[in-house]
């Protein structure tokens, strides 16, 4: 047996439940191409020949996730494993799904719907490898490649389209010629494919190690339905001394940058995630808000606000969750304070920083800092890097010694104001951010006397 995988003991059990009881089952798509790569599976997704209710009489924990696609999870301890029965996809009438699902007891026929060679690969330790359409190859060669007539595949789910490029960008393959050309004429319709599925995809491919795939979903006409602003950052140059690359090489790269970052790498798979999409379009406005110079070169001033308005705009289009779209908007909006606020005491800029963008996200901007100075003309390179480490520097301090920052911290209140004669009312809400802004400059200032001393007057 030329190819051997080793399953999870939980896999290996499932299947062999599976087969005492007279059915066929293997491990099979992702998990089977990814053990196959010496890489880390997401899951153990399982096939087998058994209908969903006879998988479910064969195990004691099972929840329906899909049920009417075949789909029965089976819990193990903490985990569970999907197991869906062979299906043959029925018609694909509107480019997204079949219009129905039909079960088969023929492996080659649920190996048949699935929608690359490298994806559809089965195993178990009975057969050993199921490869029935040259999988193996193309994942020697780095080929993504359609099973069977791409144009077919291509018409009967659009989402493939962008699957892809992001397989591509995943693993560093290319993408076979046929194939590509069938994504070039078909790309136009992934506009009626759902905003979710389309995030979920997109989402991958700019965590992947090749961000930079999306200039390929740019050629290929993928990026202009859903993300139009990519390809106006693609025609965009930036033509002044502070950059080497257009908007969108530049981009590129600070996604490259940002996985490199330690902050990053500690992150959870979501705020990674919210990272990425920061990255991704921490210069959206650019495009718009370009500029030129008496000496001819291009100035892209107060580009950050905007920035962070078309960026809820896109994250909303990609229907992305509050807190994501909150995170990205506000660290996009100051992504560039480094030079904005050049010159100023570090200690002021960081208190600033953490009262506008929340505490918390404080690690965050600093991996946006960092990788967006990685991107540019290297001869500003370790300018900017001073002063990330003098603000890195100056918000471990501020930390430390418990500086106020927030109106949570400041030492009076509403109902101190009101002793002192103010009426309830929006206006005491005015005078405690100017106390604040008051405190932000100077920490010192964060007595009740000194407060109330100033609020008399
Ligand atoms: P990941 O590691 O990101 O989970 P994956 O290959 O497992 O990658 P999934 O989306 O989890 O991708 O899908 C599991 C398998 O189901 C795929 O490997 C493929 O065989 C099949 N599949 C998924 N989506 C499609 C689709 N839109 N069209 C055809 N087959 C699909
Ligand atoms: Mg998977």
């Amino acid at each position: 047996m030329a190819f051997s995988i080793i399953l999870p003991e939980n896999v290996k059990r499932i299947i062999k439940t599976l087969e005492t009881a007279g059915f066929e089952a293997y491990a099979v798509g992702g998990c089977v191409r990814d053990a196959l790569l010496k890489r880390v599976p997401q899951d153990w997704d399982i096939t087998t020949s058994a209908l969903p209710e006879e998988v479910k009489r064969l195990f004691p924990r099972t929840v329906d996730t899909g049920i009417e696609h075949g789909t029965v999870t089976i819990m193990r301890g903490q985990e569970g494993y999907e197991v869906t029965t062979y299906r043959i996809d029925g018609k694909y009438e509107d480019c997204r799904h079949p219009d129905s699902v039909t079960f088969t007891r023929s492996l080659k026929e649920d190996l048949l719907r699935r929608d690359f060679t490298i994806n559809a690969m089965a195993y178990n330790e009975s057969t050993g490898l199921v490869d029935l359409f040259g999988g193996i190859e193309d994942l020697q060669a780095g080929i993504i490649r359609a099973v069977g007539n791409p144009t077919e595949r291509f018409s009967e789910d659009a989402l493939r389209i962008l699957r892809a490029v992001r397989f591509a960008a995943q693993l560093g393959f290319t993408i076979e010629p046929e194939t590509k050309k069938a994504m070039k004429t078909l790309s136009g319709n992934l506009r009626v494919v759902s905003a979710e599925r389309i995030r979920e995809e997109l989402t991958k491919l700019i965590g992947s190690d090749h961000p930079e795939e999306l200039f390929e979903a740019r050629d290929l006409g993928i990026t202009a339905d859903w993300l139009p602003e990519w390809d106006l950052m693609c025609e965009t140059l930036q033509e002044n001394v502070h950059h080497i690359y257009d908007v969108a090489h530049h981009t590129a790269e600070t996604i490259r940058g940002l996985h490199q970052t330690e902050e990053y790498q500690n992150a959870s798979a979501k705020e990674q995630a919210m990272l990425n999409y920061t990255m991704l379009l921490h210069d959206c406005a650019k495009p718009q808000c370009k500029t030129f110079d008496e000496n001819g070169q291009a100035h892209f001033k107060g580009h950050a606000k905007p920035g962070a308005t078309l960026a809820r705009e896109v994250l909303r289009r990609l229907k992305c969750d509050n807190e994501t779209v909150d995170s990205c908007t506000k660290l996009i909006c100051y992504h560039d304070t480094l030079y904005r606020r050049h010159g100023e005491e570090p200690e002021v800029t960081v208190r600033f920083l953490m009262n506008r963008i929340g505490t918390e996200r404080m690690p965050f901007l600093f991996a946006v800092f960092t990788a967006d100075a990685g991107a540019k003309a290297p001869q500003y390179l370790a300018g900017c890097m001073r002063r990330i480490e003098l603000l890195r520097e100056a918000y471990r301090k501020v930390v430390s010694e418990g500086h106020c920052v927030n109106l949570k911290m400041l030492a009076v209140n509403g109902a101190d104001l009101m002793a002192l004669g103010y009426p309830a009312g929006p206006e005491l809400g005015e005078v405690l951010n100017e106390l604040l802004e008051d405190v932000l400059l100077t920490p010192e200032h964060n007595t009740k006397e000194y407060l109330l001393k100033k609020a008399k007057r």
